[in-house]
């Protein structure tokens, strides 16, 4: 294995299924939700299959969905994108994400990244030899993470090539406000960089929130790549079709590197997505709010549990501090939990360069059936 990947040859979320699979834990640890997305989509990925959609697809997607892409942008955010150009139909966002990184970043070029960030990204500036730089999210006085701008003036410079900003915030659930949206569009026009948002979770936000994309801000659309993908938004996060949008000269760079990753993937699963982005709203409504009533459901057993717990405005996850129950390092709880009460968690400071501000905090993901959610509370209450 080359120096620059061996930092990375284990993934933590394989690492805990495993742990939870081998000890018959009730797996509340890697994200992904244990019912299937609305009935009329599955309905045309199977026809598709049917139908003999089985063989490539265009090399930037099926022209069908890219148009799809291009009008909910439009018509949710008010963005216009060329589905001939500015949209590629991606392998999921995470092949969004690090093709963008291999098109983008020379060796020695610096990434920004937002700490806690998603495990995939440090590996995509690793595979592209660039350097990443870390601005935090801090825990602030009312439970809820905010952006440290003094952090994210202090990570940028000269050598910046571009920034990576995920929202809603996977793990801690934040949702960044129209104030830190400002401020990180402001750091990368003053220093020409790069902004690419991973916006998986854009539609599952809470208490009325809304999402606001970063390339909507003023003098960003020509500098962000926006990246999302199926897998959150409607249920089928196996089925790995994702896009990315964006100024047709980043786009062609995307592409340049994702034809020669996979080339192109899910066929009969496009059509399918299509369907969903045009026809499905009102389930993606109807998910959003039971999501919702789920994180209120699990925050309420976790408090019960002992767990003092994090605010949390988006996503699938919840975080909680684990020292009200006398424990003070997050990720010798999570691979201890599944063996002392069987739940699997995933613990918050492998996301960190600096695990100091989060080695008491463990994220759960609540996008499970409610009695999966009350069957894990059930055994956490046994830590008291
Ligand atoms: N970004 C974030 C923040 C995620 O949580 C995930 C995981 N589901 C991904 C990207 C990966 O998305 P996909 O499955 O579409 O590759
Ligand atoms: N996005 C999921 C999570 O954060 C995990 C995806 C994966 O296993 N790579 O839990």
């Amino acid at each position: 294995l080359t120096t620059r990947l061996r930092p990375f040859t284990s993934t933590i979320f394989a690492e805990i299924t495993e742990l939870a699979r081998r000890t018959g834990a009730v797996n509340l640890g890697q994200g992904f939700p244990d019912t299937d997305g609305p009935a009329g989509m599955l309905r045309v990925a199977q026809d598709a299959i049917g139908r003999g959609v089985n063989q490539y697809p265009p090399g930037a997607g099926e022209p069908d969905l890219r148009a799809t892409i291009a009008e909910h942008r439009r018509d949710r955010y008010g963005i216009e994108h060329d589905p001939e150009g500015e949209v590629l139909v991606t392998v999921g966002a995470t092949e969004a994400l690090t093709a963008a990184m291999l098109a983008l970043v020379e060796p020695g070029d610096e990434v920004l990244l937002v700490e806690p960030y998603y495990d995939s990204y440090p590996v995509a500036v690793a595979m592209a030899g660039g350097v990443r730089r870390t601005a935090a999210l801090r825990q602030g006085p009312d439970h809820r993470f905010e952006l440290d701008l003094d952090s994210l003036r202090a990570a940028v410079g000269p050598r910046t090539r571009a920034l990576v900003l995920n929202s809603p915030h996977n793990p801690t659930g934040t949702v960044f406000t129209d104030a830190e949206l400002a401020a990180i569009a402001e750091v990368c026009r003053e220093h020409d960089v790069i902004a690419i948002t991973d916006e998986v979770y854009e539609h599952l936000l809470y208490d009325g929130r809304e999402h606001h994309p970063l390339a909507a801000l003023p003098g960003m659309a020509e500098r962000t790549l926006s990246i999302s993908s199926v897998g959150k938004s409607f249920s089928a996060t196996g089925w790995k079709i994702g896009w990315v949008c964006g100024p047709a000269e980043l786009v062609a760079a995307v592409r340049a590197a994702k034809q020669f990753l996979t080339f192109v993937g899910g066929a009969p699963f496009q059509p399918a997505v299509a369907h969903a982005l045009r026809h499905e709203r009102p389930w993606v409504e109807e998910l959003r709010t039971d999501l919702q009533r789920k994180r209120d459901h699990l925050a309420a057993g976790l408090a019960d549990a002992g767990f003092d717990v994090l605010a949390s405005e988006g996503t699938y996850f919840i975080c909680t501090d684990v020292r009200p129950l006398g424990f003070d390092d997050g990720a010798e709880f999570c691979r201890a939990l599944p063996e002392r009460v069987g739940v699997a968690a995933i613990p918050v400071q492998v996301f960190c360069d600096d695990p100091a501000g989060t080695r008491h905090l463990v994220r759960f993901a609540f996008c499970k059936r409610d009695e999966v959610l009350d069957e894990a509370v059930q055994r956490l209450r046994k830590l008291r």
